[in-house]
């Protein structure tokens, strides 16, 4: 009857209930046992009394000993949680796996147990515990300078020196006395991975009393370090290839981690590994019994073997024997029956998953959950699993010695991507990832006297890069005279002498007196108060010089254009990368085919006419426009070569950015109409004066007079700072329509807009030097406004480019 089947069904829900629940408790269970065999935990009675007795203290112990997901437990069980516990990451992939991970820890909701990034979060009234990345807290640090809602600030990861890593230790060390001087006590913590710690223990100018130093003992088994016998310059990937096969076919079970530079070599490895060792999911069960056969096997010792090279970085042993084998290189070991069988059962399926920073949070867990049953598991990552993430079952490490870095012209400030080698420190970091379980092995790419040269340390990022959007911000926190600012390891006076000077020139920051004794100049050079227009600026979270465009954006009805432009300019690669070698014969042509049809789209978004002028910021405007009209989808990402994470992204900065506008100007009302019109004619031409205004010091100009007859500046442009040519990219709209008189460009290879020479000395006055009265034509009275007026002819800054005169 219908009673009964009702009562059935009751009967049937509770029994799944009753499961369901008796398996999170045994997950549970098992996440708390994990847990109790984490280093950090035997330390937990000295972190907190010297949490109690110090206003900061700083914790220091190996990547995986349970710094970031327990000391945070550790502070809220002892009752630091009367304000919000924050934790700041350099990196938004540990803020946002890591405050899931401590969540589920606690067993506590992310309500309560919340992160924020640049552009999500799940922060609510209830939060505890707060992940967030760096530059989040800095942000707040504007708001409130005391950070009253928090009760303790723990810094992690402060190895990597990143910058606003760096200046919020700066900040706090100020802040954190300063709250225990008004009566609301605070306590700082700053966890460090490697043992360099000394640029915050023993810094005076940082904190007076130097902080106590508590070191975890790591549980770190011994990883034996295997270096090449010769270092390969360019197909190191290949290399890498190779190496992960010989493991794979012949070392026994464990997994593998292999630290390449970026994605797009992760991408094609996973994909030539895939190719190498199908992963056939019909083949799981047999497999899963071969391999529980297989771990009957008696273990081998790898010490003994000696197909692959042994060299532990002796000198004397790498020209040693057992080296030839290894240098051939396509000695595919699977092809010898007997070596494969012998030493492992090559059918494992290999499980190969990557990792990376920019990769969806769905996919980057997949590396913490076990590899499904029989298989190996084998994680192609980038940096991001240096430190900040720890897989667990890894027994070899395949290092490439190298790193993807951002790099920036001192005297441009441009940056781009290049590969260097790494830091010693890094590499023995990276080779510590296979020491977690048991015993390991690391394989270094590069022979040991490779390593010898590494630098000791990385730099701290602070010392490479151009400095003026924390000068602005820390002017627009008072921070006046950024000199004497107490940084870790504080950036070159003259870096921040020339970050004084742009934003002087920008106009963000009040322009020093020229007049009066020599030393009172020099000092007001260096502590320029902010402008008004620098606070507007500050409020935006792009560098300086799109920030000087956003803030002039709103006139001409320009500000969506301008937003979508700015938002494009600050979002990396956006367009699929035209040059890119093919990997096959049979790739080639259709690679070709794509090349074609995606340069044809891209002269399309270009317009005609006066939009082609707006160069490279029109095809991205174009780009925007095009792919909001389709709805913003993977599929039309993928047909017209756009990256779709990078679409969304912009999609979000623009919300973001318009947000921001709204914030410092409301009178505009602007509003994000994810579907724009191509701007009219008029707006285009407003749009590349609002450009040049904010990016006036990379202006560029074709070459003239005898320099065109020397073939090395064949269509080269000449720069205000740089004595070599630079080129136009083929890739770039402005490249056949060029030879455009001067072309502004802000990230190479696409980003140019072209610029009419009378603009300079009206927009860019600042960088101009006019002549003087007498040697222009005679002044005349204008009736309408009733002043005098001249025309001047001017020169551009130190190139004494000549100029069209202007009226004055
Ligand atoms: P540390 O900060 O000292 O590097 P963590 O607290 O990040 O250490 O990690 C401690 C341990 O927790 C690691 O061994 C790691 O394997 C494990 N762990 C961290 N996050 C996760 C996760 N999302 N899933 C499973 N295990 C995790
Ligand atoms: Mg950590």
């Amino acid at each position: 009857t219908k009673k009964q089947r009702k009562e059935l069904q009751t009967v049937l829900e509770r029994k799944e209930k009753k499961v369901r629940r008796a398996d999170i408790l045994s997950k549970l269970a098992e996440v708390q046992e994990a847990r109790l065999k984490l280093p950090v935990l035997a330390e937990e009675q000295v972190i907190m009394e010297a949490v109690r007795e110090n206003p900061c203290v700083v914790i220091c112990g190996e990547t995986g000993s349970g710094k970031t997901t327990q000391v945070p437990q550790f502070l809220y069980e002892a009752g630091y949680a009367s304000g919000i516990i924050g934790i700041t990451e350099p990196r938004r992939v540990a803020a946002v796996s890591m405050s899931h991970r401590v969540a589920k820890e606690m067993n506590l909701s992310t309500r309560v147990v919340s992160y924020q990034i640049r552009y999500e979060g799940n922060v609510t009234s209830d939060t505890k515990i707060k992940f967030m990345t760096d530059g989040v807290l800095l942000k707040e640090i504007q708001k409130d300078f005391l950070l009253q809602r928090y009760s303790v600030i723990v810094i992690d990861e402060a190895h990597e020196r990143s910058v606003y890593t760096d200046i919020l230790i700066g900040l706090l060390s100020r802040i954190v006395p300063l709250r225990n001087k008004k009566g609301m006590p605070m306590k700082l913590l700053v966890m460090s991975a490697t043992l360099r710690v000394e640029d915050f223990t023993d810094n005076t100018k940082l904190f007076r009393i130097p902080p106590p130093v508590i070191k975890v003992d790591a549980r770190q088994f011994p990883v034996t370090i295997h270096f090449n016998k010769r270092t390969p310059m360019e197909d190191y990937t290949g290399e890498v290839f190779h190496k992960i096969c010989k493991i794979h076919r012949m070392l026994p079970p464990g997994g593998i981690l292999v630290f390449l530079t970026g994605q797009a070599e992760v991408h094609s490895l996973c994909r030539r590994l895939r190719k190498a060792f199908p992963f056939r999911k019909s083949n799981e069960e047999s497999a899963f019994k071969r391999h529980l056969c297989h771990q009957s096997l008696p273990r081998i010792d790898l010490d003994n073997y000696s197909a692959l090279p042994v060299d532990e970085g002796d000198e004397d042993r790498e020209a040693g024997i057992g080296d030839e084998e290894d240098e051939g290189s396509d000695l595919e070991i699977g092809d010898d029956p007997n070596d494969a069988e012998e030493k492992a059962d090559p059918s494992i399926p290999l499980y190969v998953l990557p990792l990376y920073s920019l990769l969806a949070p769905e996919q980057q867990a997949k590396v913490f959950r076990p590899p499904p049953p029989g298989t190996r598991l084998c994680v192609i990552a980038t940096n991001v699993a240096e430190t900040s993430l720890t897989i667990p079952g890894i027994k070899y490490v395949v290092d490439c010695g190298r790193v993807k870095k951002r790099f920036y012209d001192r005297v441009t400030g441009v940056s781009s991507f290049k590969v260097t080698w790494t830091s010693q420190a890094s590499a023995n970091q990276r080779a510590g990832r296979a020491g977690r379980t048991e015993p390991g092995h690391c394989y270094r790419l590069y022979s040991s006297a490779v390593f010898g040269d590494f630098s000791l340390f990385s730099e701290a990022e602070i010392t490479r890069r151009p400095v003026e959007d924390l000068v602005l911000q820390m002017k627009d926190l008072n921070i006046d005279k950024v000199v004497n600012f107490p940084f870790p390891t504080s950036p070159s006076a003259e870096a921040l002498v020339a970050a004084e000077q742009l934003l002087v020139s920008l106009g963000a920051l009040k322009e020093p007196p020229r007049t009066g004794r020599v030393k009172d100049i020099e000092q007001a050079r260096l502590s320029c108060p902010i402008t008004p227009l620098g606070r507007a600026m500050a409020s935006f979270p792009v560098a300086p010089r799109y920030a000087k465009i956003l803030a002039l954006g709103k006139q001409q009805d320009c500000l969506p254009y301008v937003i979508a432009v700015v938002a494009a300019m600050t979002v990396r690669e956006i367009f699929e990368d035209l040059d890119r070698p093919a990997g096959s014969e049979d790739e080639s042509s259709k690679l070709n085919q794509r090349r074609a049809r995606l340069t044809q789209m891209r002269r399309l978004w270009a317009g005609q006419g006066a939009s082609l002028l707006l160069g490279d910021l029109m095809v991205m405007l174009g780009a925007v426009g095009a792919c909001e009209f389709a709805g913003c989808t993977p599929k039309f990402c993928e047909d017209n070569g756009l990256r779709y994470k990078a679409m969304v992204e912009i999609r979000r900065l623009r919300g973001q950015l318009t947000n921001a506008v709204n914030a410092v100007c409301p009178e505009v009302g602007a509003f994000v109409n994810p579907k724009m019109t191509p701007p009219t004619e008029h707006q285009v031409v407003c749009l590349r004066q609002i450009v040049l205004a904010g990016l006036g010091d990379h202006l560029a100009r074709r070459v003239q007079g005898e320099e065109i007859l020397d073939p090395k500046w064949k269509n080269g442009y000449k720069t205000p700072l740089m004595d070599e040519p630079v080129f136009i990219h083929p890739s770039s709209a402005l490249f056949k329509t060029l030879p455009e008189f001067r072309a502004v460009w802000s990230e190479v290879p696409l980003g140019l807009d072209s610029v009419e020479a009378e603009w300079v000395p009206q927009l860019l006055p600042q960088y101009c030097h006019f002549s003087s009265p007498q040697e222009s034509p005679s002044p005349w009275f204008c009736s309408s406004t009733g002043t005098l007026r001249c025309h001047r002819a001017s020169t551009f800054f130190r190139v004494a480019w000549q100029l069209p005169a202007v009226e004055m």
